[in-house]
C-alpha cells in the first residue's frame, strides 16, 4: 500500500485483488452495526477490473482540480501511459484558473436525484408552489427522457410545470436534435426511432431513404449528386435556449437558485428577452455519446467580467456552451464580442478545442432544419 499526503487531503492508492476484497468484506462485516454506510463498499470495489489500481480518498477535502489530477494518475497507472507529467502540466495550465473562479457540477455519468426527497417539503423551482397547491406525482427528468436521459431526475419540478415545460420548451430541443438521435441510433423515450423529413426518411438503423425523382435513374448520372432535404419538425431557437437553461435550473444546487429567478421567469414565459448571448457549438470528433451530459459552472468570485452561471451540454457528437441569462450576479448581458471574449479566455479547456461556431438563438420564429446529402460516384477511386 502506498500512502500519499497532499496539501488538501489524504488518499491511498490500492490495487484491486481478491485478497483485498476479502479483507475489506471481513472489515465491513465487523463494522456493519455501527457503520452500515460501508456495506456497499465491497460490491463497488468488485466492479473494478482485477489488478487495476484505484484511489481511496479518506477525506472529501481534495478540490476539483485535485480529483482530475488523481484521475489522470489512475488512467496513466492502469494503461501504462508514460506521459503523465506532461498531462498533469497541461491539465493545470487549462483548468487551474478556471477552478479558482468557478465550481463545476457534472451530471450524466451517475444516477442523480436533485432536490428535496420529502414531497411535502418540496417547492417547485419553476412556479414556486408546494403541495397541496400543486403535486409532485410524476418523475421529472432534468434532461428530456426523449434524449435518453434515464437517471438525472429533478424532484423539485411539479407535474403541472413538467407538462408545460415538456410541451412548450423541451419539445423544441428534442425536434432540433431528433436527426442526430436517429443518425447515431440513440434511443428516445420508447426505444430507437425513425426520423421523418418532408422528402426523406431515416430508418432507426440510420439509413437514409430519399423520396425524390432520383437523378440516379439516369443511366449515366453525373456525380457528385446533391439533394437538398428538409425536416418536418419545427423549433424556435429561443425555446431551444430556454430548454438548455431549464436543464441548468433543474440540476443547480439549491443555494444558487435565487440567482436564477429572472431566468426562471423568462423560461416560464413570465418575462421576455429580445437578445440572448450567443450559443457556442461544435461537433466533437469522438464516438457519439449514448446519453446526454451536462456540466454547470457556477462563479465563485464577484468578477463582473465573467458570467455567473454557464452550461455545457453534450449530446451525441454535439457540444453546446451557453450563458444563463439575467443571472443576478451578472452586471453585463454578454452580448458583444468584447463582453464574452474574457469569459471564453477563462475557459481555456474549451478554447483549446477547434472549430467552435457561435450562433444567435434569440429568434422566436419557428424554423426547420435543412440538410444537404451528397452522393459520390461509387466507382470513384479514392
Ligand atoms: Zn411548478
Amino acid at each position: 500500500m502506498e500512502i500519499e499526503e497532499s496539501k488538501t487531503g489524504i488518499y491511498c492508492l490500492y490495487r484491486k485483488t481478491e485478497k483485498l476484497v476479502d479483507r475489506l468484506q471481513k472489515l465491513v462485516n465487523q463494522l456493519t452495526n455501527k457503520h452500515p454506510e460501508f456495506n456497499q463498499l465491497p460490491a463497488w470495489i468488485r466492479e473494478i477490473p482485477e489488478n487495476d489500481y484505484f484511489f481511496f480518498i479518506w477525506q472529501p477535502l481534495i478540490d476539483q482540480l485535485g480529483h482530475i489530477l488523481l484521475n489522470n494518475t489512475l488512467v496513466a497507472i492502469n494503461t501504462g501511459r508514460t506521459d503523465l507529467p506532461q498531462i498533469q502540466q497541461l491539465t493545470q495550465t487549462l483548468l487551474q484558473d478556471l477552478f479558482k473562479k468557478y465550481t463545476c457540477h457534472q451530471y450524466g455519468k451517475e444516477r442523480s436525484y436533485i432536490g428535496e426527497a420529502d414531497k411535502t417539503r418540496r417547492i417547485c423551482r419553476y412556479c414556486g408552489k408546494s403541495e397541496p397547491a400543486t403535486i409532485f406525482k410524476n418523475t421529472a427528468h432534468a434532461i428530456p427522457e426523449a434524449l435518453n436521459n434515464k437517471h438525472i431526475v429533478c424532484r423539485e419540478e411539479c407535474d403541472s410545470c413538467n407538462e408545460w415545460l415538456g410541451n412548450n420548451v423541451e419539445q423544441h430541443l428534442i425536434n432540433y436534435l431528433a436527426f442526430w438521435r436517429t443518425l447515431y441510433q440513440i434511443p428516445g423515450k420508447e426505444g430507437q426511432k425513425k426520423y421523418t423529413g418532408k422528402d426523406f426518411e431515416m430508418d432507426p438503423a440510420g439509413k437514409i431513404h430519399v423520396r425524390v425523382d432520383s437523378p440516379l435513374d439516369d443511366p449515366a448520372p453525373t456525380f457528385p449528386i446533391t439533394f437538398s432535404l428538409t425536416a418536418v419538425d419545427k423549433f424556435s431557437p429561443q425555446n431551444i435556449y430556454k430548454a438548455f437553461c431549464k436543464m441548468v435550473v433543474c440540476v443547480l444546487p439549491k443555494q444558487y437558485l435565487s440567482r436564477c429567478q429572472p431566468a426562471i421567469d423568462w423560461i416560464m414565459g413570465r418575462r421576455e428577452i429580445t437578445q440572448l448571448p450567443p450559443v457556442w457549438h461544435k461537433q466533437v470528433k469522438r464516438s457519439a455519446l449514448q446519453s446526454p451530459e451536462l456540466l454547470v459552472y457556477v462563479k465563485k468570485e464577484k468578477d463582473r467580467a465573467l458570467p455567473g452561471i454557464i452550461g455545457e451540454f453534450s449530446y451525441a457528437q454535439l457540444k453546446f456552451v451557453f450563458i444563463l441569462p439575467l443571472c443576478e450576479t451578472d452586471e453585463m448581458a454578454f452580448l458583444s464580442p468584447d463582453e464574452f471574449e474574457i469569459f471564453w479566455k477563462t475557459f481555456k479547456h474549451l478554447g483549446k478545442m477547434e472549430n467552435w461556431q457561435h450562433q444567435d438563438f434569440s429568434s422566436v420564429e419557428k424554423k426547420t432544419i435543412g440538410f444537404m446529402l451528397t452522393i459520390e460516384d461509387p466507382n470513384r477511386v479514392l
